[in-house]
């Protein structure tokens, strides 16, 4: 059991190292396919806007697209589609820096895919760390992984940071642009006419209840989606909990690598989030998660968790530990992607499917979706037909399944 877990979670590992060259290589292959398709597109649908101005609510023929959420995957759509020209309304439920302990490490993968959405410089004054690889430590013997970095410029490299700060670094970017309005509200529920999806249901900021309309409604409201649900196929699997500590006053062993350590039955892992803080996550079966509010984790990590800790980090993880309000925790959920095809409305991001967390890849399949979307829609200036559309889109669903 313990053999096969330990295989499982290097098989992530490597998994996600060889993610990244493929990554690389599908952009290659897509982009020459997409081209392809995009002229096939442009041939179908005519350039002219139509959007149907004849609505009675709010926000008909204002807005070509709406957007639920603004997190990594709402956020690098919002601005990439306002940049292509589309009117785009963005709806996020709370507009300050969020304030997680998820989305902190980014690929070079998904580094590359920020240069492609003209992205990049977002994880730029955040105090951001670069991230070339990790060491992983087993039975007092350790082993280095790089990225296959060789073939890029110096800049290409994986970076780790606070969440909230490179969060708020796009949404600044989408606020920049005129034909794209960002608004605090929860959407409540879609609006469905005859199998289609015409808009949503909101509450504003001060609580009011509106509506708005938009041919097409793409949905980017996270792994707590009370949206998908009619989307998409919605089995959840937990087969485990991220155990999150903040840890000062230390250094890695190497500069811009972060450490896992295949312990059983918790792994454990570690990267540099700012260059003063660094980040524990801790792996902890579901079938055995003590409570944070009894005082239960904190017992777990100081007798089970820290004499696996390297030594030049277990003052620091005790502290974090005595630390009031430091232990978080957060469930790694599993979702498959399995969409049920409904005009007028898209899912993609955490909502649409989510892998473990160990895998460190959730950001880097969001901002792939982003950049197949955004090329797929590129040709489109017309998204009234909304069965057309839908059928047009389904490939997406295709193009994305590489990664
Ligand atoms: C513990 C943990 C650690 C992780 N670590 C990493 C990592 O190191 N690297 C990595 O790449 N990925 C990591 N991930 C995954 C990563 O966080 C996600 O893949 C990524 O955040 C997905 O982006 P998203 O935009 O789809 O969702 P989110 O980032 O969750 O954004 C959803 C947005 O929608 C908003 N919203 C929600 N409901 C509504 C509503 N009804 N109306 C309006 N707005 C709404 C939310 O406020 C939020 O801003 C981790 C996940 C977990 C659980």
């Amino acid at each position: 059991m313990a053999e096969q877990y330990m295989v499982g979670l290097l098989g992530g590992v490597i998994a996600s190292l060889l993610g990244f060259v493929f990554l690389y290589c599908n952009f290659l292959i897509r982009f020459r396919g997409l081209r392809k398709l995009n002229r096939a597109a442009s041939m179908e649908f005519p350039k002219k806007n139509s959007v149907n101005k004849t609505g009675k609510s709010e926000g008909v023929g204002t807005t070509d697209i709406i957007i639920v959420g603004a997190g990594v995957a709402g956020a690098a759509l919002a601005y990439s589609l306002g940049k292509d020209g589309h009117r785009v309304r963005v709806i996020e439920r709370d507009l300050n820096a969020p304030n997680r302990m998820a989305g902190e490490s980014l690929t070079p993968g998904g580094y590359l895919k920020l240069i492609e959405l003209r992205l990049e410089d977002c994880v730029d004054e955040i105090d951001a760390q670069r991230l070339l690889g990790y060491t992983l430590y087993k039975d007092g013997k350790e082993a280095r992984v790089s990225f296959p970095l060789e073939k890029f410029q110096s800049h290409v490299a994986g970076r780790t940071f606070h969440n909230g700060r490179f969060i708020q670094r796009l949404r600044k970017k989408v606020a920049s642009l005129h034909n794209v309005s960002l608004e605090q509200g929860t959407v409540t529920s879609l609006i469905e006419e005859n199998g289609i999806v015409k808009g949503v249901h909101y509450k504003n900021g001060n609580g009011k209840l509106l509506t708005t309309y938009a041919p097409l409604t793409i949905v980017c409201d996270g792994c707590f989606s009370n949206l998908r649900r009619s989307l998409c196929y919605s089995k959840v699997d937990i087969p485990s909990y991220f155990v999150g500590l903040t840890l000062t006053n230390c250094n890695l062993p190497k500069e811009n690598y972060g450490a896992i350590i295949l312990a059983h039955p918790s792994a454990i892992v570690f990267y540099q989030i700012s260059s003063t803080e660094v980040r524990c996550m801790v792996n902890v079966p579901s079938e055995n998660v003590p409570s944070v509010s009894n005082g239960e984790m904190a017992c777990y990590l100081k007798t089970q968790v820290a004499p696996k800790v390297l030594p030049e980090l277990y003052d620091s993880f005790i502290s974090a530990i005595q630390k009031k309000g430091n232990i978080r925790i957060a469930p790694n959920k599993i979702m498959a992607a399995a969409p049920h095809l409904t005009p007028g409305a898209l899912l993609i991001g955490d909502a649409l499917n989510m892998r473990h967390a160990i895998t460190g890849g959730g950001m880097t399949v969001a901002l792939s979706d982003v950049v197949i979307l955004r090329d797929l829609l590129r040709p489109l200036h017309d998204l009234s037909d909304a069965s057309t559309i839908s059928k047009y889109l389904e490939s997406f669903y295709t193009l994305r399944k590489v990664l």
